[in-house]
């Protein structure tokens, strides 16, 4: 249950009546739900609770550092793509050791800030960037400890552009190649294998496709044994589901269940790396209607939040409830919610029910705590929007709305044009 709910026809976060944050937050912005990203961590983590686990949220899903700190807070770890996220986990507080890096082209400055950070294990996913690592931790005087990320060939029956782990897919190791990198890893000097790792894509609402990917795991761990290679960890990755509109996804404890009944035997620390779970239903974009207008087909209502600052239903044809922030006696009508850039892909709902809005109202766009800022650019030269903590019957600006300078940040005209 999340913490946006309507108290006498007024939508609520927390305790705070977010039309009254809108009095002080131009709109649009981002608006999270402290207790709700608590929640979702405790539950998480708690549900894994009977084996040695630890919870690295994926940066990538909400990178705001008081979001990070939230879950730092509760001794949670963090997973990182880039040294962007490496340095914005380490502002938060993230302790070295446990951060895991994932993702297939890391640069070499990026492996060198994170080996100097010490972190827990860089996710490989490739013999190339395998080697690469051994020579900078070789010429830092270091070791990295690794996994190699597994693509276990496995359909995740989730949106072809989240789904990560079939054979196609540029992502990690081909399961029957995995032996021979693990054993090649092994006589590199500066390599400490500790893990075996995958990730097989996002929003996946079913628990098979992560039981298949348990049991190649255990097979190949079996395997390993055998060549003399001990594990001590297995990151599962993220990617359990949440409800958008009607998706049903098991509980992070049923998820957790049938996870540790796989692999409870193997007395290896289980690395995950949940983002939308913990935050998707955390958040909401709020904004407001600048104008309303019909053609012969269509209602349009004109909102200031735009495809800049929700890059998913543009990106993935994705849906997010609409709300209006206070209920009143207004009919419905069917429309497309639209932002103000010009693109005709700049649609936040299509043919929806919705209240009949009118210029002025402030609708919620639910369901934006993942993917939402992490996603937004500056696209037709918009401010990309602030973003707002809720806790109690407090708000709190976590990160503020640019300004016109902040778009021509390191812009220069040079000297033959002035
Ligand atoms: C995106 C990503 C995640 C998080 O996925 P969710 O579906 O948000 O849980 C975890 N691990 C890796 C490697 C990722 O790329």
């Amino acid at each position: 249950m999340h913490d946006f709910q309507y108290k006498d026809n007024e939508l609520y976060c927390e305790d705070v009546p977010i039309s009254a944050i809108a009095k002080d937050v131009e709109t649009p912005f981002y608006l999270y739900s402290h207790n709700t990203l608590l929640n979702h961590f405790n539950v998480f983590d708690t549900a894994f609770s009977s084996i040695k686990h630890l919870v690295c949220f994926s940066v990538k899903a909400n990178s705001n550092i008081a979001v990070l700190k939230t879950f730092i807070n509760q001794g949670g770890g963090v997973d990182i793509v880039s040294g962007g996220e490496l340095f914005r986990a380490l502002m938060a507080g993230a302790e070295p050791r446990k951060i895991v890096y994932s993702g297939v082209g890391k640069k070499i400055d990026e492996i060198e800030f994170a080996l100097q950070t010490d972190i827990l294990m860089f996710n490989i996913e490739s013999t190339q960037e395998l080697e690469v690592i051994d020579d900078i931790a070789g010429e830092i005087g270091t070791r990295a400890r690794i996994s190699f990320r597994i693509n276990p060939d496995i359909d995740p029956k989730t949106h072809p552009y989240i789904s990560t782990g079939l054979k196609k897919h540029k992502f990690g190791i081909n399961k029957d190649k995995s032996l021979e990198k693990y054993i090649y890893a092994k006589r590199l000097k500066n390599i400490d294998i500790i893990g075996v790792d995958c990730h097989i894509g996002s929003q996946i609402t079913d628990l098979t496709p992560f039981i298949d990917t348990l049991e190649r795991i255990r097979e190949l761990i079996s395997e390993l044994q055998k060549e003399g290679i001990g594990i001590s960890h297995i990151d599962l990755g993220g990617g359990l589901g949440i409800t958008y509109d009607e998706e049903t996804p098991p509980h992070p404890n049923i998820y957790a269940q049938e996870v540790i009944k796989q692999i409870s035997d193997l007395n290896c620390t289980l690395i995950l790396e949940p983002g939308r779970v913990i935050a998707g239903n955390a958040g909401i974009l709020v904004t407001k209607v600048l104008y309303t207008k019909e053609n012969e087909e269509k209602n349009f209502v004109i909102v200031d939040a735009a495809m800049n600052d929700l890059a998913r239903p543009a990106l993935y044809g994705s849906y997010h409830g609409i709300q209006p922030v206070k209920l009143e006696e207004k009919g419905q009508f069917m429309a497309d919610l639209v932002g103000p850039i010009c693109e005709s892909g700049d649609f936040l709902a299509r043919d929806r029910d919705m209240p009949q809005f009118e210029r002025g109202d402030l609708a919620a766009i639910m369901s934006a705590g993942a993917y939402g800022f992490t996603m937004s650019s500056n696209y037709n030269s918009r401010l990309r929007v602030s973003e707002v903590m809720v806790t109690g019957d407090n708000f709190h600006i976590i990160r503020e709305r640019e300004e016109y300078d902040d778009l021509i940040k390191g812009e220069n005209i040079p000297q033959f044009l002035s």
